[in-house]
């Protein structure tokens, strides 16, 4: 009940929608009712030439003109519009209808004004089928409609009014036939277009939430795979693209690193200190990781993990090396080392897929912890394979 009020609230008597949302119906139906106008267009003129075969018999007197007018005018110009419609941007689209329907409308009227035929009044039939065909078959847009109705109806009261030949005594029932199917048509137009409007209001706003909760959903799903102090992949999203890779049976190398005597920086430097070092090296070894078309993780504390597609045997070494000169070479200042460097490293072990050994994550980060530890165990600032 809520969203109709809101729904209701966003379209103007008028039935306009406002234009981002009109634009975003054009979008979505505009092609479907390109369609819609020239099927019926060309439907619309059949029937109007048809029509014409009354003439033959109530205005016997204009019959060349009836001819001529509804041929060399209303035909050619139905099919302009019929060539214009998908050719036109959407307000103009619309608007252009207009014309023609009034075009439609009026010309039977104007025809019945002239002719001099006793017969000519029962012509007035057309009248309600014009009504019927701009507001009921095309579908004016409910603010061209209202003009549609107002000036047909106008006129016709006009011609009744003031057609020399028509007894007095039709004028009342006439004009209330005339009121009363314009008022009927241009009702129906009204609630068709209503539940058009107010349809894709309603698709529209469900598409908002939907797009929102796709995004939020998105964010959360970022936020959750994200390690908040250093920005890369957490230890979760580690794990979902380790066993991703494994399971399309890839080769896989997996790498991890530790930064060298960071207690002991910490310990000198402060917690914050440390935390900006370890910003540092997170973002050069997701930079590294990802130069390689690799994945970079922070497994936790100090420890990252890197992981690639590829066979460790081949290029596993050279790899690991250059993860651990690309930290070296961030030259962080480490004052607080008492192993003869200054600079803050890591160290580095590795292990691969292989024939023989089971494909889980467990054997291949517990395999490259291994050969972690010995690395730190040679000296550190090293790699070394499981
Ligand atoms: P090793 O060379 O053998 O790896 O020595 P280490 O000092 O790096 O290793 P140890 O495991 O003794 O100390 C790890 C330190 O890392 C201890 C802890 O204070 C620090 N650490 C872990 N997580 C964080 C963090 O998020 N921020 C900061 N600033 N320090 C952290
Ligand atoms: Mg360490
Ligand atoms: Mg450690």
């Amino acid at each position: 009940m809520q969203g109709l009020t809101r729904v209701g609230a966003r379209q103007d008597w008028l039935l306009r929608m406002g234009a981002e949302v009109e634009a975003a119906h054009e979008r979505a139906y505009g092609a479907m009712r390109i369609v819609h106008l020239r099927q019926t267009i060309l439907v619309g003129l059949a029937v109007y030439n048809v029509y014409n075969l009354t003439s033959l018999y109530l205005m016997a007197d204009i019959q060349a003109w009836t001819v001529f007018l509804r041929l060399c005018v209303l035909t050619p110009g139905s099919l302009l519009i019929f060539c214009l419609v998908p050719r036109l941007p959407e307000i103009w689209r619309e608007v252009l209808l207009l014309p023609g329907v009034l075009v439609a409308s009026l010309l039977p009227l104007l025809l019945l004004w002239q002719s001099q035929s006793p017969l000519a009044t029962y012509t007035i039939g057309e009248l309600p089928l014009a009504l019927v065909f701009g507001n009921m078959l095309l579908v004016l847009r409910f603010r061209y409609a209202v003009p549609f109705t107002l000036i047909t109806c106008g006129v016709a009261i006009v011609v009744v009014k003031t057609k020399v030949g028509i007894d007095p005594m039709l004028h009342f029932p006439f004009l209330v036939q005339i009121v009363t199917g314009a008022f009927l048509t241009l009702y129906a137009n009204w609630h068709v277009e209503r539940v058009r409007c107010r349809s894709y209001l309603a698709e529209y706003d469900a598409r908002g939430r939907a797009d929102r909760a796709e995004r939020l959903g998105d964010r959360l799903r970022d936020l959750s795979r994200t390690d908040t102090l250093t920005g890369i992949a957490n230890r979760g999203h580690l794990d979902e693209t380790l066993a991703a890779w494994l399971e399309d049976g890839s080769e896989v190398l997996v790498m991890m690193v530790d930064v060298d005597h960071f207690k002991a920086y910490n310990d000198l430097l402060g917690h914050p200190a440390g935390d900006e070092c370890l910003k540092l090296v997170a973002q050069r070894l997701a930079d590294y990781a990802r130069y390689y078309d690799g994945f970079a993780a922070r497994y936790g504390g100090e420890e990252f993990t890197l992981i690639f597609q590829m066979d460790a045997a081949n290029g596993g070494s050279f790899l690991a090396d250059r993860v651990v000169k690309a930290v070296r070479t961030l030259a962080i200042p480490h004052p607080a080392r008492t192993d003869g460097l200054s600079v803050v490293t890591v160290s580095a072990g590795f292990a691969g897929t292989q024939a023989g050994l089971p494909r889980t994550a467990g054997t291949l980060l517990a395999r490259s912890d291994q050969a972690l530890y010995e690395a730190k165990r040679q000296g550190r600032d090293r790699s070394r394979a499981a």
